[in-house]
């Protein structure tokens, strides 16, 4: 049996929670990862740990850690995400402070407390001896309240036979979930004066074809063979804008669609899906 030292665990957490690690895709003065993935380094360095900081992009870091195993097992990562969202209106987002047995602040849920549990199980295994077969892998990555760069940089150079993302969920086993792709598309029309139909070009009207042919898609969607645990893939007309007066012509249309994915799904087929209805509109003018 391993030992989790808590005491550990909760410094663990009040020191990642001081560290303003806020996704700078989510508010334009996160600083990013780089102070909380530099910290967790050192901290699993110093426990014995092979550790490397990893810049994948311009001031993007992850943190990885890794101990060999001894015998010829398969290998396993943690993985949890350094990043939090913005602080918002909480008044002191990056000091930790313990209210009535829980811990507050900015991240600590989502997800630095998951992060700090990986760290004193990282502690334990090292300090504890702990012999595995297979090669364990820490995984620390920046950017997914955004873009998920981080994890996609981390699945280039590292892989692992199986991984525990250890992303919150009332510690319900979570096996598989969908992901998804947004798409703009824009039709452009030519304002004019609305009794001028002879100069007007209605980008509305234009995207109603689209949205025809999109309900198609839809409907296709919906009718696949369900994936095993998350069942099939799916989108959806999000956000439509268009127009601008009564009685003038629409000059643009513009609609965002979200297009839930199912595992194994590439996305440039679901990219293809959605430029073979677009193609003949695409290049239509009137
Ligand atoms: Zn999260």
């Amino acid at each position: 049996v391993i030992q989790i030292d808590e005491a550990y665990l909760v410094r663990a957490l009040e020191s990642l929670i001081k560290i303003n690690s806020v996704n700078p895709g989510c508010d334009v003065n996160g600083p990013g990862e780089g102070e909380i993935a530099r910290w967790i380094t050192r901290e699993l360095e110093t426990l014995g740990w092979r550790a490397r900081l990893v810049e994948f992009a311009p001031g993007r870091y992850n943190a990885i850690a890794e101990r060999p195993g001894y015998g010829a097992g398969r290998s396993l990562m943690w993985n949890a995400h350094t990043d939090t969202v913005g602080g918002g209106a909480m008044v002191a987002p990056f000091h930790p402070r313990q209210v009535g047995g829980k811990l507050f602040g900015r991240g600590a849920i989502d997800m630095k407390a998951s992060l700090a549990a990986m760290i004193a199980a990282a502690q334990a295994i090292a300090e504890q001896d702990v012999r595995l077969a297979g090669d364990l892998v820490v995984a620390a990555v920046a950017d997914e309240e955004w873009g998920s760069a981080g994890t996609e940089a981390l699945l280039r150079e590292v892989k692992t036979d199986a991984a525990i993302v250890t992303e919150p969920t009332d510690l319900q086993i979570c096996r598989a979930h969908r992901g998804y792709i947004h798409f703009r598309v824009e039709t452009i029309g030519r304002a004019a004066h609305g009794s001028r139909y002879a100069e007007g070009i209605d980008a509305n009207l234009h995207m109603g074809r689209v949205l025809w042919h999109l309900d198609y898609l839809e409907k296709e969607l919906r009718a696949r063979e369900p994936v095993p645990l998350v069942g099939v893939p799916s989108l959806h007309a999000a956000i439509l804008r268009g127009g601008s007066e009564m009685s003038i012509y629409a000059a643009r249309c513009e609609l965002n669609i979200e297009r839930r994915t199912t595992p194994g799904e590439d996305p440039r087929v679901v990219r293809q899906e959605l430029t073979r209805i677009l193609g003949p509109f695409s290049r239509r003018r009137s």
